[in-house]
């Protein structure tokens, strides 16, 4: 969708929230908090989630890298140094969802006081999407059989309802982005109606998530079509996020996101801000300007044909 704004610093600023960022409490991540809201503050984006990985797979690198206290000191202390300039910073926690490990994520989840919790699938250690099986995996194989592994993974992360928003629901497309291209994704929509039905009916909220335009599929996670039609379907709740590993990576490609929820007739965030109740869902409005430029025709009062 070219007329959606390209990732930049003047279309990634000005927006009310970046509600995915690793710090270097994440074992893949190497950047320090305050520099992340010192971004923030740069960029004109009030609210800020670290979401740092924690992984349960006791052979997956973010099982043992972090406690929870120390992750929660580290983003409670940083949301007390900030807070005069304006900065709100939520403690939050990316979850590597996998079903077998429910149990566990359940408890840990009802243990530990969260502001926001994303549930994603990644590639673990034995999944057949790693760089040494993917080519394997793919061989002889339809799309179906090839991505069915993950939507499931994806499809009970969902239904688990253990979570405030679901991250990259297509993540898999940059493990199989020199196999399978991004368009065959597009070719099957009817792969994500599942997935897009199980948020709607759970009051899940998708995540569209921007470190797919910066990496081999080039488009979100998942793409604007997919977004539309979760609308369509009835999807009230959407959050956005950079998933910054990188301080260059802050807030990238954030205003295409923002642009895509508008476009998709999206005009608030869902967000939840208090530790310990699930229910203390606040929504985050979309900036004026952003709803107003993209808003989809139809919703301006033109006629859609
Ligand atoms: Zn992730
Ligand atoms: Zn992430």
């Amino acid at each position: 969708m070219t007329w959606l704004p390209a990732p930049g610093p003047e279309a990634d600023r000005d927006l009310p929230l970046d509600a995915h960022l690793h710090t270097n409490l994440s074992p893949d991540s190497d950047v320090p908090i305050d520099v992340y809201c010192a971004a923030a503050v740069a960029r004109g984006i009030p609210e800020i989630a670290i979401t740092d990985h924690v992984d349960f797979d006791p052979h997956a690198p973010a099982h043992s890298f972090a406690t929870f206290a120390a992750r929660e000191r580290e983003v409670r202390d940083a949301a007390a140094r900030w807070a005069d300039r304006g900065l709100h910073v939520r403690f939050g926690i990316e979850v590597s969802y996998e079903s077998q490990r429910e149990a566990e994520i359940r408890e840990h989840l009802a243990r530990n006081p969260y502001d926001f919790a994303i549930g994603s699938v990644h590639v673990m250690p034995l999944s057949p999407y790693t760089g040494a099986r993917v080519a394997g995996w793919v061989a002889g194989r339809t799309f179906d059989e090839i991505v069915a592994p993950y939507f499931a993974e994806v499809q009970a992360a969902i239904r688990s309802e253990l979570f405030d928003t679901i991250g990259h629901l297509d993540y898999v497309k940059k493990y199989l982005a020199a196999h399978v291209p991004p368009s065959a994704f597009a070719a099957r929509p009817d792969v994500y109606e599942p997935l897009l039905r199980a948020l709607v009916e759970t009051g899940t909220a998708l995540e569209v998530n921007a470190s797919g335009l910066r990496q081999p599929p080039g488009e979100t996670y998942p793409p604007p079509p997919v977004v539309a039609r979760f609308r369509a379907l009835g999807g009230l709740r959407v959050t956005a996020g950079s998933d910054a590993h990188r301080a260059g990576s802050f807030a990238y490609g954030l205003g295409h996101v923002y642009a895509t929820l508008a476009a998709a007739g999206f005009e608030s965030l869902a967000f939840r801000r208090r530790a310990g109740d699930p229910r203390a869902g606040v929504s985050v409005d979309m900036p004026d300007r952003v709803r107003e430029r993209f808003r989809a025709p139809n919703e301006r009062g033109h006629p859609s044909l």
